[in-house]
């Protein structure tokens, strides 16, 4: 199975990403994580991404493009993957296509989770992400020397996830990478799911669907 997975930053796309990879134990490629990977690793990838990411813009193409071509030799991908946060913009979506056609793959299914924006604002203002493990969780005040559930380790709030980044975000997002729910629904191959509610509930619509 070939998957990508489109929405709006809090759409909730992590989350419901790392359910499909389980289920179909397929890797769970987000370009987002891999990037604040490198950041904080401080490799040269990561020193060119961190302006970008930091204030909410999208790094250029080359480097993700590169970062896609690397898992795709790298032979992981044999059997199916789950892209999460690529592709980005059309230009990404067309190159990514030109990469699969090479390799004689193609995609099986685009997944596009819709959640209004007064929502996402509200879920991203309160959303923290464990500085060890990634596991995401919510906070209601504004403490952030909370405490991740899942390993013990320091949340903390992504510095893309102040309210100013976020608006930002969110029109990068309108603007640059809804496109193409057009293109890929134009290729027949689009489902759309309602991300609201509670996340196994928006998990069994994705299933119903792939
Ligand atoms: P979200 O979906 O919540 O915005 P991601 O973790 O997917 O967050 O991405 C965080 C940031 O990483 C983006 O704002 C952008 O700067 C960068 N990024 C991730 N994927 C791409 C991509 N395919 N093209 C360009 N920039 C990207
Ligand atoms: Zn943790």
């Amino acid at each position: 199975m070939r998957l990508v997975i489109l929405g709006a930053p809090g759409a909730g796309k992590g989350t419901q990403a790392e359910k499909i990879s389980k289920k179909f134990e397929i890797p769970h490629i987000s370009t987002g994580d891999i990037l604040r990977k490198e950041i904080k690793e401080g490799t040269e990838s990561g020193l060119k991404a961190k302006e970008f990411v930091e204030s909410g813009k999208l790094v250029p193409d080359e480097l993700i493009v590169n970062i896609i071509e690397d898992f795709l030799k790298s032979g992981k991908a044999k059997d199916g993957f789950l892209m999460d946060g690529f592709p980005r913009n059309i230009a990404q979506a067309k190159i990514f296509s030109t990469m699969l056609d090479r390799i004689n793959l193609s995609l099986d299914k685009v997944i596009n989770i819709e959640v209004d924006d007064e929502e996402i604002i509200k879920r991203l203002g309160s959303r923290r992400i464990c500085s060890d493990c990634r596991q995401i969780s919510s906070c209601t005040d504004d403490k952030q020397d909370s405490i991740c559930p899942k390993c013990g380790a320091e949340l903390i709030k992504r510095k893309d996830d102040e309210e100013e980044v976020i608006r930002h975000r969110l029109q990068v997002y309108k603007k640059e990478t809804s496109p193409l729910i057009e293109h890929y629904r134009e290729k027949g191959i689009l489902a759309d799911i309602k991300g609201s509610g509670a996340a196994n509930e928006v998990t069994e619509r994705i299933f119903e669907k792939i």
